[in-house]
């Protein structure tokens, strides 16, 4: 059985990953690996942040940590083998729903195509022990390659997940609404099923997650007020919901 934990380096890691950390890792073999294919959000000052808090957290994780920027190649090859299957289609659309034809389109995958190729409209996937069903009808079209990056957090997450041998997936509630179209990757690919475990969110407020744009408590600034990796990871643990 093995886990990852996979941060974005966009900013400082808070409480919230704090609580995300201590479910993957004790879980007993996890891997960490540096989700940042958003070049226009991450930052290497975050990235060399997140190992420096979570080290002081007091985990550890097999080396080397894999750096999905390092992989961008890996991740067009997977929609170049879904576009091969004509599953694919080009969407010039901004924003403001105008076409732009003077930039490259994103591409998005036809669910619709998907239904036919797998014979299923619906699929599933293990929650915490719970069997969930995916209607694809549901779903819509998800896109593989955003125009800003490249590249998208579904192909890249799954391929990485699938090529690592991530046997047990460990996130937020937060991620739960992408599992349908992680399912639906990893079935168009042949790739393994994990078992999923959403855990809950460290809130800020009643209503509102963690975040690191609102600048939501970070590690090291708790860190740095005095407090230990333990009373964090205690507090951390208090505010999770539920
Ligand atoms: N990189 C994602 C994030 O920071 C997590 C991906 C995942 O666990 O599936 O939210």
């Amino acid at each position: 059985m093995l886990t990852r934990f996979a941060p974005s380096p966009t900013g400082y890691l808070h409480l919230g990953h704090a609580y995300a950390a201590a479910r993957a890792f004790e879980f007993g073999h996890c891997l960490l690996r540096i989700e940042d294919i958003d070049h226009t959000r991450s930052r290497p000052r975050f990235r060399d942040a997140i190992f420096r808090d979570l080290r002081w957290l007091g985990f550890d994780w097999p080396e080397p940590v894999r750096v999905q920027s390092g992989h961008l190649a890996d991740y067009a090859g997977v929609v170049a083998a879904l576009g091969a299957r004509d599953l694919t289609y080009d969407d010039y659309t901004t924003r403001r729903g105008e076409a732009d034809m003077s930039r490259p389109p994103a591409i998005k995958l036809s669910v619709d195509r998907c239904i036919d190729v797998l014979g299923a409209a619906s699929l599933s996937f293990s929650d915490r022990g719970r069997d969930i069903p995916v209607d694809l009808r549901a779903l819509p079209d998800p896109t593989l390659e955003r125009r800003d990056i490249g590249t998208s957090y579904h192909v890249a997450v799954t391929h990485d997940d699938a090529l690592q041998g991530i046997t047990d997936i460990v996130r937020g509630t937060d991620l739960f609404s992408e599992t349908g179209v992680h399912r639906l990757i990893q079935a168009l690919m042949g790739w393994p099923e994990p078992r999923y475990h959403h855990h809950p969110l460290v809130m800020e407020t009643a209503e509102r997650k963690m975040s690191k744009r609102t600048g939501s408590q970070t590690i090291r600034s708790l860190r740095d007020s005095g407090m230990s990796a333990t009373e964090v990871l205690d507090l951390a643990e208090a505010r999770a919901e539920g």
